[in-house]
């Protein structure tokens, strides 16, 4: 089961992962995003925000 609330990690928002507008895999960890913005912003640089 994933968990019921993850963390945006280039806003910081908590978001429901059924939710996320994108995800994006990072060192073998999946990342949910609130928008496409944030999503777009980690894919550009993830090191930033991990
Ligand atoms: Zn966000």
């Amino acid at each position: 089961m994933p968990p019921e609330m993850v963390e945006d990690p280039v806003c910081g928002m908590r978001i429901d992962p059924d939710d996320a507008a994108g995800t994006a895999e990072y060192g073998g960890k999946l990342y949910y995003f609130c928008s496409e913005t944030c999503h777009d912003a980690f894919v550009a640089n993830p090191a930033t925000y991990v």
